[in-house]
């Protein structure tokens, strides 16, 4: 299948989009069309377990890949996971359930596309005809940037760079970052916010002089961010597998809508399940789940996105984000698919921090998505009482999806006009991850040691402490540099000489 631009008429294969990471001129690529997944297709995808579920969509997107070795590199890296199934739905309550995605090497959903992506990079090199080797620069709120750490750390021909903003992430995520080992990895600092992490990020990706100096030194510049198509598409499987559990465990018959709150930030996650409804997975609604950074609600209420608002550190900071990457793919399908008009829009965001859709595109997007957010003290409360009344305990991100879900489920029963849909809630990351906000929200407690955190929440829930966090505690800290966003660049220069 081929790959077009957002903003341009700029063509690409599957393997040429991913080695790339985004296409000229700052556009991104998406999909021409979205291959639909037969009624047929669905129950043979029935028996299928998750790897092969992967492989099987993924198939459908970049037909240029060799099944056999897709699918052998996706069970190697799902085999990493904790237990034997890397997306557990979870029933906590009549249609109501929670999609667990944080079984994998670094506890947040990042790994479930993650684990694709090297292969997908390695193979797309050789199907593209790519020489040289790879740097993948990562600006992450915190979450991928472990991911990719984790998934590229000691394979040969690529070089890793992450930027986090240097406030902005939790202490266990920092702790993470800065302990990975493996040689052909850096991790740095940036003062600012994620928004200023990422605006750095897309400035090397966007300049041409970068991209000289990046060859020179026999490298072409990549992204694992979900900017990059090859890190999108591997998220719309778990969608399909959610349902297909729902399906062979008799919660529903096959055919019925099924609605999906997600924790949203970057827009990537909750994009790959309107991906996943247009390949024809009867998806109900797409519940877009904010914190108090809140400009998605503003936007699906209003039409009108706009990013020039004060910036809030919350206790989720992996959706601590003013400008949301993704949304120019949604805005690319709602104008019609047209390059020049979106080009225009991100013109004006990146001018002005503002843009705005048509009436008849904000009724599209009302259709499918319904936007709501959380103050901090819901989210703590929710989690609280959800502890409280199913014994389940929740991390931030996921505590805001279930309380914008609990709100949109409450407003459903009062409403006798709309049907009631199973909800599945997207749940992205251990509560472990994010130990002193989730002790704080199951007990009031504030502690200032993240282990001691650890500690207390497994006495309280007797849940079970992955490995990934037990075992950084005691590992040396090797990243310790922070620099400005302008002097990113000579970060990677340093790193790329070294
Ligand atoms: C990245 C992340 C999110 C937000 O996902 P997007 O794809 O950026 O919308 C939510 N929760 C957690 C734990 C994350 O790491």
């Amino acid at each position: 299948m081929k790959f077009i631009s957002t903003r341009s008429n700029e063509q690409a294969t599957g393997a040429e989009a991913i080695v790339r990471g985004m296409a000229a001129g700052g556009g991104l690529f998406v999909p021409v069309q979205f291959p639909p997944v037969t009624a047929e297709e669905m129950d043979t995808m029935l028996a299928m377990d998750y790897p092969e579920r992967v492989a099987f969509i993924l198939g459908k997107y970049f037909d240029e890949y060799e099944k056999e070795g897709l699918l052998a590199a996706l069970r190697a890296a799902y085999a990493r996971f904790d237990g034997d199934d890397p997306a557990p739905l979870v029933r906590t309550d009549e249609g109501l359930y929670l999609l667990e995605l944080f079984h994998g090497p670094t506890c947040a959903f990042k790994d479930m596309a993650l684990a694709a992506l090297p292969y997908l990079l390695e193979q797309g090199k050789k199907l593209a005809g790519v020489g040289e080797k790879l740097l993948v620069l990562t600006a992450t709120s915190g979450d991928t940037g472990k991911a990719a750490l984790e998934a590229f750390a000691g394979v040969s021909g690529v070089k890793v760079m992450v930027l986090y903003p240097e406030e902005g992430v939790s202490k266990m995520q920092k702790l993470q970052m800065c302990t990975q080992e493996g040689e052909n990895v850096n991790v740095v600092a940036v003062r600012g916010n994620f928004d200023d992490c990422q605006s750095a990020a897309k400035k090397i990706f966007r300049s041409e002089k970068c991209r000289e100096e990046i060859a020179k030194r026999g490298y072409l510049l990549t992204s694992a961010n979900s900017v990059n198509i090859g890190r999108l598409l591997p998220q719309i499987a778990y969608y399909f597998s959610a349902y297909l559990d729902l399906v062979s465990s008799s919660q529903i018959r096959m055919g019925q809508s099924v609605d999906f709150a997600v924790p949203t930030g970057n827009f990537g996650n909750i994009l790959a399940g309107y991906y996943a409804k247009r390949m024809g997975l009867p998806v109900g609604k797409l519940l877009c789940a904010s914190n108090k950074n809140n400009v998605l609600t503003g936007f699906f209420q209003t039409g009108n996105y706009d990013a020039k608002r004060p910036f809030f550190r919350t206790m989720s900071p992996s959706m601590d984000i003013l400008v949301s990457s993704n949304l120019e793919r949604l805005i690319f399908e709602t104008s019609g698919r047209d390059a020049a008009l979106t080009a225009e829009r991100m013109k004006s965001l990146a001018a002005t921090g503002r843009y705005s859709v048509r009436a008849e595109e904000l009724n599209m997007l009302k259709e499918t998505f319904a936007a709501d957010y959380t103050s901090e003290d819901d989210t703590v409360e929710c989690i609280y009482e959800f502890f409280e009344e199913y014994g389940y305990p929740m991390d931030t991100h996921t505590g805001v999806a279930m309380s914008v879900a609990q709100r949109y489920l409450g407003k459903i029963k009062d409403d006798t006009m709309s049907e009631r849909h199973p909800m599945v809630v997207l749940s992205t990351a251990s509560p472990y991850k994010f130990p002193q906000d989730v002790l704080y929200a199951l007990t009031g407690n504030d502690v200032k040691d993240s282990y001691k955190g650890v500690k207390r929440i497994h006495l309280l829930t007797a849940m079970k402490v992955p490995e990934p966090i037990k075992s950084v505690r005691y590992k040396p800290i090797r990243f310790k540099t922070a620099v400005s966003a302008e002097k990113a660049f000579d970060e990677i220069v340093k790193f790329l000489d070294a």
